[in-house]
Parts: C-alpha cells; structure tokens; sequence
C-alpha cells in the first residue's frame, strides 16, 4: 500500500465515522431521545454535519486523491475507492456549507415535528416544517446543478439512476401490475385476512421476531431490537440497531417488519471487515439495500416454505390463538393482495402503487408544480386514481412516511428498485441453491444468508448498482423477473 493512499483511507475512515456518529444521534432521537430534545439535536446535527462538509472538501483531502489518480491506485478496490470518494466530493463540493448544517438542522427539527403530527393527525402542524424542508432541498438540488433537479437527488439514494429512466421503468411496471392486479381482484375464492387479525399479545411478538430475525443469522451482539414510530436500521457492522413497531391486532407489522430491517441489518453486518470505512466499503445503493430487505420480508418470509417449518412454531408462540387455521389459510392470510393505505402493510403487488404514487408526488413538489399545503389533497387524488382508495386521516395518509421530513426526496423510487433487484436475485439464488424450498420447509435460513454475504454484502460498493446487478443476475434491471414472480406465486393462491 503506497504512503499517498494509505494517509487518503485515513481521512476517509474519519469522515465515515463522523456519518456514523450522525446516524446514532438520530437512531437516538427515534429511540429514546426526550420529546423537547429536538432543537438541541438539530444543532448537534448541524455542527456534526458541518465537520463532515469541511473533512470531504478539504483541499489536502483533494491534493492525495489528484496525486493518486496521477500515480495510479494499488489496486482494483483502490480503483473503486478513488471512484466512489470522488463521486462524493465532486457533490460535496457543490453544495455550501451554510446549507449543509441549515438542512441538519431542520431535518432534526421537522423529524420531531412529524412524530407529534402523525400522532395528533394535525397536518398542518407538520406543514411548515415540510415547506422548509422543501425549500432547503430544492436549494441543494439546484446547487448540485443537474439538469433535471430530482436527479441530483436520486443520485445520492441510487447512483446514475434519472427521473426519465424511472419513469419508463415504472411505467412498464405499472403497465404488467394493473392487469394481474385485476385478475385477482376477478379470483372467486379469495383468501381471508382475518387469521392476522386475531389478538396477538405484544410480548409474544417480540419474542417470536426475535427468533426469526436470530435464525435469519442477525447478531444480536452486534446489533439490538427497539420500538420507533417508523422503523428503520441505522449503524454498520459490529452495531447494526434496528427497530420495529407492534400492533396487538394485526400479526404482520411487527413480522414482516422485523424480517425487513434484519434484511437491512444482515447487509450491514455482512460488510468486508477489511474495507467497511472505505469509500468503497460501505453498502452499495439504496435500492440494492431495499432489495436485501424485501427479499426477507417477501420472497422468504412470505413463501409458503418458509412457514412448513414455522408455522407450527408460531402455534406454539401464540397457543390457542390460531388453532383452527391451517398452514394454507394463514400462507393466504398473509398473501391477501387488496389495495390499503399503509404502504409498509401492502402486499407484494399493490406495494409498487404505492411508491410509484409517491414518486410522481415528490417529484411534483420538488418541482414546484405541488405545493406542501396542497399535498393532503393531491395525496387523496392519487391515492384513488392507483389505489382506488382515499386516507380517511392525514395520520393513514400523507403522514404516515418518516421520509419527506428526514428531507429524503428520491428515496421512494429505490423500493421498488428493491423489489425488482431482489426477484432477479431469487432467480440466481434458485439456479445456484436448486433445493432451496426444501432446506426452507426444514428451516435452514443460512445458506440464503451466506449467498447474499457472498454474492453481495461483502462487495460494498466495490461495483455501481448497475455492475453488481449484471454480475449476480446476467442481466439488467428490469420489471420481467418480479411480474413473472408476482404471476406464478398470486395465480397459485388466487387460482388463476
Ligand atoms: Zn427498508
């Protein structure tokens, strides 16, 4: 390792710490930070922020990384390193500073606001937290100066990734999801919900997540399970906290919730040891991100083999709950595919609505064409066009999201990303582990876990998005693989 890059993944592992101080503070206002703290962390945030501006602008930092794109990087991850630092100084650069912190700042401000709102189902509470969010982010947009504003955006969440190119992506996807929607809203014996619906006691809950997400391979001594509003994963490697929320009437919040964010966790916590503070270490795109935790959630943990091995133990979690319910009836329960408004409750199909809905929405108000005060009302509106529904309450509606006052605009897309990720990997897994549903009916989970570690934890960010997507699957990004996946799993259960 030459001297020029050794002094270069110093500073960088600096800056990586820094961001990740950042995360636990706001792991901590979610968690357990007292209700008036929100203006003291906001300022912490801002000063943190502001450390981290002037660590990847400052000019020594640029002097190593011209010298070592001069003199050549050791190697092909050093290649990578100076690849992915310079994408990040090259946007750094443009935004100033003044609007780094002021963002922090808000952002911590709006969070906490938010929480209060969704609680009250008091918009308009929430709404000049919004509208400041907004104005700063669409500032920074223009800052990073990209042709279309939302691009700079989306380039933080999913690099190279535009608007036009999602467009199209989701307008195929749109276009093969509504006629299978209408096909199982045409099935004659569709399954029933009320088995998830029963009283399910929270402690046993908790207890249960706790099993799966430990035999799913997360390390809970690397890692712990807290109660947010909205859950999430924050941390890396050896601390990879994640968090869920129970609902004592509805088994598959806290479930699938768990499964999701330990999908996250395992991601984390599969990262190369040698290399995670790198500029290539770290987890790669937000949508290859998202298609490690829906892969838990969806294509594991709602697949019918995953339940022949525990459903019986489910029984046992929750005795005389679910006694009368067989294993097909509970597989249907949490397989009922019907327009709702949570977007982290929909099933598998309508699910991609509800993103593509919120992409036209963010996109909107990025642009300006929507404003914050108006955004309950064109919620509703599109919520009926896609969903064919409307939010009785702005707390099931347009609150119900974390993301738009965490000032993540661009971030909704990589969902879906995730899915359509996510089943292209379940094709690869399926040809390389060809017995994969019989070692799930037995319950055996690592050999998934060790496949993802392999085939995509370990990488980081080694490879653009697009790369690792080409090198794991054989192809590109695309709507096939989910929809043929979506057609084969909801045929069988809807009988079509
Ligand atoms: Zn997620």
């Amino acid at each position: 390792m030459t001297e020029t890059y050794k002094l270069f993944l110093e500073r960088w592992r600096t800056i990586h710490d820094l961001e990740k101080v950042q995360e636990l503070l706001d792991w901590d206002q979610q968690v357990v930070m007292p209700r008036k703290g929100a203006e003291q962390r906001g300022n912490q945030q801002a000063a943190l922020a502001g450390l981290v501006h002037d660590r990847i602008t400052d000019p020594e930092l640029g002097e190593l990384m011209d010298s070592l794109a001069a003199k050549g990087t050791p190697n092909e991850d050093g290649a990578a390193d100076l690849r992915e630092a310079a994408r990040e100084r090259e946007r750094t650069m443009k935004i100033p500073r003044r609007l780094v912190k002021e963002r922090a700042r808000t952002i911590a401000m709006a969070q906490a606001a938010w929480a209060q709102a969704k609680a009250a189902d008091d918009f308009e509470s929430f709404q000049p937290y919004l509208e400041k969010v907004l104005s700063l982010t669409r500032e920074m947009a223009q800052a990073i100066g990209t042709p279309n504003p939302y691009d700079a955006l989306l380039d933080e969440f999913e690099p190279g990734m535009t608007e036009s190119a999602l467009k199209t992506l989701f307008g195929d996807l749109k276009g093969r999801l509504l006629p299978l929607l209408d096909k199982i809203k045409g099935a004659t014996k569709p399954p029933g919900e009320a088995p998830v619906k029963r009283c399910f006691s929270r402690d046993r809950q908790e207890v249960f997540c706790r099993v799966i997400a430990k035999d799913m391979g997360y390390d809970f001594e690397a890692g712990r399970l807290d109660v947010s509003v909205h859950p999430f994963t924050a941390g890396t490697f050896r601390d990879v906290r994640i968090t869920t929320r129970y609902d004592e009437n509805f088994l598959n919040t806290a479930l699938f919730g768990v499964m999701h964010e330990a999908g996250h966790a395992l991601y984390e916590q599969g990262l190369d040891p040698e290399r995670y503070r790198n500029p290539s270490g770290p987890s790669s795109s937000l949508g290859i991100h998202e298609s490690q935790s829906r892969f838990w959630e969806n294509l594991i943990g709602r697949s019918r083999a995953f339940w022949v091995y525990y459903y019986p133990k489910l029984r046992q979690a929750f005795p005389d709950v679910l006694d009368d319910v067989s294993l097909d009836a509970f597989y249907g329960a949490i397989n009922v595919c019907r327009p709702s408004l949570i977007r982290v409750e929909a099933d598998e199909v309508t699910y991609n609505l509800h993103i593509i809905m919120r992409f036209e929405l963010e996109s909107a108000l990025l642009a300006g064409t929507l404003e914050a005060r108006d955004l309950p009302e064109a919620w509703n509106t599109k919520s009926q066009e896609l969903l064919g529904i409307k939010a009785g309450s702005n707390a099931r509606g347009v609150l119900q999201d974390v993301h738009w006052s965490a000032g993540y605009i661009g971030y909704f897309p990589t969902y879906a990303l995730g899915n359509l990720y996510g089943a292209q990997f379940m094709e690869t897994l399926r040809q390389d582990i060809p017995d994969l549903d019989s070692r799930l009916e037995r319950g055996e989970l690592l050999p998934v876990k060790e496949w993802l570690n392999n085939r995509i934890h370990v990488h980081g960010r080694r490879y653009p998005a697009p790369e690792l997507c080409r090198r794991v699957t054989g192809k590109e990004l695309g709507a096939v693989s989910s929809i043929a996946y979506l057609t084969r799993k909801f045929g069988e259960i809807y009988g079509f």
